[in-house]
């Protein structure tokens, strides 16, 4: 047990958070590890994909920090794993850090469209994996709240909150959870601008952290899935500040 420092976190409750770093590269793995327990946090090292899904199994962690490249079983599976072992109703989502290589986007989109919450690109600072960290403990469970028999229309749009599924016309789209609570915010507030700040705070979490362009990339998902059989764009970028659910004149 490693015991919690009296510092910056006095929301915490007393038991140390779980973390679950799964990482095949010693060196990564050892100061990551050595920076989180003295950060204060319960840290377990595996190695492979498959020992991060026993461990999982046998002690569920806060936050799980995820290698992409892994042996065994890569981070894409294991998150897929996760996820799909997971109730929808996202109040048990386990929050997933993926850690991902340079300059490769592809991975990146796959690790989020997987289902991970949020991507750092290797080398990091260590600074900015505990910001990460803390955003997603901290983060607002099931920001964007749903009631029961919720249906959310705009346009040829609907989303029914209760089945979590999305129509387009005729067609039924599945996006991912944040895509869905992307999707949802933007739902409530139709023609209005949505700054950057206000979509990342609803939607990861009230003081998510950093430069990320997680946003950016799960726009890009979101919109590519909307517009599928040529439907027109109703997600309009307003350069500078965010985003807005508008249908072109
Ligand atoms: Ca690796």
């Amino acid at each position: 047990m490693v015991t919690p420092f009296p510092s910056a976190e006095p929301e915490s409750s007393d038991a140390p958070k779980r973390i679950l770093l799964v990482e095949d590269e010693p060196a990564i793995s050892g100061f990551v590890r050595r920076g989180l327990i003295f950060e204060g946090y319960d840290v377990t090292v595996v190695t492979d994909g498959r020992d991060a899904l026993e461990a999982i199994r046998d002690h569920p962690p806060d936050v799980l920090i995820l290698d992409l490249m892994l042996p065994n079983l890569d981070g894409i599976n294991v998150t897929k794993r996760i996820r799909a072992a997971e109730n929808t109703d996202a109040d048990e989502r386990l929050p997933i850090l993926m850690l991902t290589a340079r300059d490769s986007v592809a991975d990146r989109v796959a690790g989020l469209n997987a289902g991970a919450d949020d991507y750092l690109v290797k080398p990091f600072d260590f600074e900015e994996l505990v910001a990460r960290v803390r955003a997603l403990l901290r983060r607002t469970r099931q920001p964007a709240a749903v009631q029961a028999n919720e249906i959310l229309q705009f346009a040829d749009i609907t989303l029914d909150l209760t089945s979590r599924t999305l129509t387009r016309g005729e067609e039924e789209i599945e996006l991912t959870p944040r895509e869905f609570d992307l999707l949802a915010l933007f739902l409530r507030h139709p023609n209005q601008v949505l700054t950057r700040s206000t979509l990342m705070q609803r939607v990861w979490g009230e003081d998510f952290y950093g430069e990320s362009n997680v946003l950016e990339v799960v726009i890009g998902n979101l919109r590519r899935a909307l517009e599928i059989s040529d439907h027109p764009r109703v997600i309009q970028t307003v350069r500078g500040v965010g985003y807005v659910l508008r249908q072109r004149a």
